[in-house]
């Protein structure tokens, strides 16, 4: 089946007895046994088990394509699932350029998980310039990777990793099932913030890991933090990403074909040092993008604005359309100063500005960022 269907029909419950054409909301936190202490479709408590959240994980793997997805309460909690399930002694490599509050995460909780952390840059790894370090592991991936929108080629990356004995994990929130699928190109977790565009409307945080069939074991490990640790969204966050779900192909689409847009319209623009997108013939890794993404780009993009951080807050300040707020994926289009809000040890350029282009018309979006460039 194609995503458009599967977005629409892997999300109904089918359990109810009312014949609901939209799925229900369950609030509830334990489940009655029968006289034999059986319990009813395997849901004893809701720490352990609950029909939106078992809905809500079918749903999610078969959009990724995987066989096992393990919902969590928001992305870092799904980065953290990840780590607690690696085993003592490991090491974790980071790019350099991924989410600021992954890396911060990693760097402080990989220890206390006894994992030894290291960065590479992805790029040099595919061009043999550095190596992996042998043994077990995480070699983690982020394409296209926030805030430089750096495109890492993920089937190399995977094959690497696997002969020096590490598994693979890929943050796909910013490219999300519909254009990229990271389990496809030999990938081991998939992990997405759904925060972000599979919750599409800024009003929940979630986070997902999804695995292929042949992982069990790391699904386990995940599962059981999930459970064990209580790492677990609450019943209403998971019955508004199920619903979310549905519009997620026809939003990603759109979402991109605006940025794409917004690239294009920015990309010559004198004002501008930099134009980011994976779309754009100009990106570095633009050929590795075509390859493994498809049907668009993604909703993001990032423009350097010449003059540093307070050209760039003016920028900020003139935009009409935009709401300066951090997050993504939203049908409202945004942007963000990425120096300012990650703070200190932040990598970000300072004239850099991260737009995540929303749904409204991309000529109406483009005629404010060309008025606020303007001055
Ligand atoms: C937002 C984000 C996260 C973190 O997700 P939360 O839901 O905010 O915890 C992780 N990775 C990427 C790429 C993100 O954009």
């Amino acid at each position: 089946m194609h995503i458009e269907t599967l977005a629409v029909h892997g999300r109904n419950l089918r359990s109810t007895t009312s014949g609901d054409v939209a799925p229900a909301l369950h609030l509830a936190t334990t489940f009655a046994r029968d006289e034999e202490g059986a319990s009813r479709d395997g849901m004893v408590y809701a720490r352990t088990d609950t029909p939106n959240r078992r809905a809500l994980e079918r749903s999610l793997a078969a959009l990724e394509g995987g066989a096992h997805a393990i919902a969590l309460p928001s992305g870092s909690a799904a980065v953290t699932a990840l780590l607690a399930a690696m085993p003592a002694g490991g090491r974790v490599t980071l790019p350099g350029d991924l989410y600021f509050g992954t890396r911060h995460l990693v760097h402080q909780l990989g220890p206390r998980f006894d994992l030894v952390v290291d960065e590479r840059d992805p790029r040099d790894l595919v061009a043999g310039e550095s190596r992996l370090e042998p043994g077990p592991g995480l070699l983690w991936i982020e394409t296209p990777s926030n805030p430089n929108l750096d495109v890492a080629d993920i089937a190399a990356l995977s094959s690497l990793a696997h002969e020096a004995g590490r598994l693979v994990a890929c943050d796909s929130t910013w490219a999300t099932p519909v254009l990229q699928r990271p389990l496809s190109l030999g990938v081991d977790a998939v992990v997405h913030s759904t925060t972000k565009y599979l919750g599409g409307h800024s009003d929940l945080l979630g986070g997902v890991v999804i695995l292929g069939a042949e992982s069990a074991e790391l699904a386990e490990s995940v599962r059981r933090w999930q459970t064990v640790a209580g790492a677990v969204p609450g019943a209403f966050d998971c019955w508004l990403l199920a619903r979310s779900l549905a519009t997620v192909p026809l939003r990603v689409l759109a979402h991109s074909a605006g940025a794409c847009a917004v690239a294009r319209a920015l990309e010559s623009h004198p004002r501008l040092e930099r134009v980011a997108y994976p779309g754009l013939a100009s990106h570095p890794q633009h050929a590795v993008a075509a390859r493994q993404m498809h049907g668009g780009f993604g909703g993001m993009l990032s423009i350097v604005v010449e003059g540093g951080r307070e050209a760039a807050f003016e920028v900020a300040r003139r935009l009409e359309l935009f709401t300066r707020a951090t997050s993504l994926g939203g049908v409202e289009s945004l942007v963000e100063h990425r120096a300012s809000v990650e703070g200190e040890g932040s990598r970000a350029p300072e004239g850099l500005l991260r737009l995540s282009i929303g749904l409204e018309h991309p000529d109406d979006l483009i005629a404010d960022l060309l008025a606020a460039l303007h001055g």
